[in-house]
């Protein structure tokens, strides 16, 4: 599985790439960019999740993939989505499609990345179908590249002064 930066830095990179050719910069906020991103690294909450589990049983339990990253928590965001464009309630329904798209972006890393397997059709029991390159031992080296590189673009596009 890639580490924190990767999935977060992935989210903004896209997102901002949708919102600088596809959409105008009034629907596509930095602040929904940043929900996205935030939105991105939800599905990992059972590594914490896991952890006050053994401190409260002392016994130890690995929660990491057991359920938060089924495909059924996106689809629940997409539909609130749906309802909420229907409803004309534009703002909320853009906010849960970066939601929608930062959880799948989530699972769609970790399953490229490999190393844990996930249970994406939770609560159904699944076989981790996943393509799986074997980034998962690079986790690191890759978490520090791509911030690297995000800063780089930051100091490019003259905002990394907005981060100091
Ligand atoms: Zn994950």
């Amino acid at each position: 599985m890639p580490f924190a930066v990767v999935h977060i830095i992935t989210a903004f990179a896209i997102l901002g790439i949708v919102r600088h050719y596809f959409f105008s910069k009034k629907t596509l906020t930095p602040r929904v960019i940043l929900i996205g991103g935030i939105a991105g690294l939800l599905p990992d909450l059972d590594i914490p999740l896991g952890w006050v589990y053994d401190f409260v049983t002392g016994t130890s339990l690995n929660l990491h993939g057991l359920f938060l990253h089924s495909v059924l928590f996106p689809t629940l965001t997409l539909l609130i989505a749906i309802v909420l464009f229907i409803a004309k309630k534009k703002k909320l329904a853009v906010i849960f499609s970066a939601i929608t798209f930062g959880l799948i972006l989530h699972s769609s890393l970790d399953c490229l990345f490999g190393g844990v397997d996930k249970n994406f059709l939770w609560p159904l029991n699944s076989v981790n179908s996943c393509p799986e390159f074997g980034l998962a031992g690079f986790a690191e080296e890759l978490d520090a590249m791509f911030f690297v590189l995000w800063l780089g673009y930051l100091e490019f596009r003259k905002k990394v002064k907005d981060y100091i």
